[in-house]
């Protein structure tokens, strides 16, 4: 046994050994075996003298004991030094281990999502709460609450998508509570206030339908976002304020609002909405068409009927709505001049918007 007794010399012989193997390793799985033949648990050089340490006659043990340690450590430090991972080139026909892995196709938000969740996240930090309803809607929601009684041209068959055909009933009326597809959100905001009592300020998003053609401005199905504001005392600087600072936060801090006179059912007064082209600021460019401004959308001040068709005291609560077209704002964000290109599915369009 005496012979076996190690030396720092026969560290220092079996470490070199070590890395002579190891520099012999052409991948990582082969200097994994080398690394294992030395330090591996079992059957492995060091473990066989770890082994020996109790095997060997007391007066020996201590020695053998610090030669396996030292011969353990240098080892592993040894092989801590190797293992950093860019070592090994490709061998020919092998793995090159070395490449930048190829990145799956990730998919990302559409464009349209993109401009939704922005409005929608816009909307939240000025304490507006989403509120969503059905696409099917039954034309009391969608046209009467909003005073728009049955003679209304935009309850006409050339306008909206029924889903069940229209009854004449014995007045020569189209019978009330036919389904349709809604032609605005405004109908979630009724389905609201039945539900709710003021103050109210929430923000409804969603697609709704109408019966176009497609082509370059036009399409059957488009999202919208409306907003609508309820409680006593609103005005209609109310509405010029929260707009503005909406306008502010969604396009530019620096953007001006003006209302021009216009008409809705459910409003009075009415107004359509042009910012100032943040663009040119004003100045006269190709986005807002040489003019300075840019329309937007329509708001105004919510029409008393329609307080009364939700059951709210119309003397007491007053309130604001205003609605925009997710398109339109994607339109002017990334200056596309087709509105088709949306719904195509084409990659190569897609492709361009950041995640
Ligand atoms: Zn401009």
């Amino acid at each position: 046994m005496s012979d076996l007794l190690p030396s720092s010399e026969s560290v220092a012989a079996l470490v070199a050994q070590f890395e002579t193997e190891l520099a012999a390793a052409t991948s990582a799985r082969d200097a994994q075996s080398v690394r294992d033949r030395y330090l591996g648990r079992k059957s492995s050089v060091v473990s066989s003298w770890m082994q020996m340490i109790s095997a060997a006659p007391p007066d020996q043990k201590k020695s053998i004991g610090r030669f396996a340690n030292d011969l353990k450590q240098a080892i592993e430090a040894r092989w801590a030094q190797h293992a950093e991972p860019a070592r090994y080139a490709a061998p020919a026909g092998g793995i090159d281990i070395t490449l930048p892995g190829r990145r799956p196709a990730l998919g990302h938000r559409h464009p349209l999502t993109i401009v939704r969740d922005d409005l929608e996240a816009t909307f939240t930090r000025m304490g507006f709460t989403v509120v969503e309803g059905p696409e099917a809607e039954d034309d009391w929601h969608c046209f009467d609450a909003l005073n728009m009684p049955p003679e209304h041209p935009a309850r006409d068959m050339q306008d909206t998508l029924y889903l069940a055909t229209p009854i004449k009933g014995e007045s020569g009326r189209v019978d009330d509570l036919r389904t349709l597809l809604r032609t605005h959100t405004s109908s979630i905001q009724i389905r609201h206030m039945q539900a709710h009592q003021p103050p109210i300020r929430i923000v409804a998003p969603g697609r709704v339908y109408r019966r176009d053609d497609l082509d370059l401005t036009h399409t059957p199905a488009f999202g919208q976002i409306e907003a609508l504001v309820v409680g006593e005392g609103i005005s209609l600087a109310d509405l010029k304020g929260t707009l503005l600072a909406f306008a502010r936060q969604m396009f530019s801090p620096t953007v001006r609002v003006r209302f021009r006179p216009s008409f809705f059912p459910y409003t009075e007064p009415s107004a359509e909405i042009d910012l100032s082209c943040w663009r040119c600021s004003g100045a006269g460019c190709g986005m807002c068409k040489k003019t300075g401004w840019i329309e937007i959308g329509g708001c105004g001040m919510v029409h008393p009927a329609v307080f009364e068709a939700v059951g709210y005291d119309a003397e007491k609560y007053t309130g604001f709505a205003w609605g925009i077209g997710i398109e339109r704002v994607a339109i002017l964000r990334y200056q596309v001049e087709d509105i088709r290109l949306f719904y195509e599915n084409d990659l190569r369009f897609l492709e361009q918007f950041p995640y």
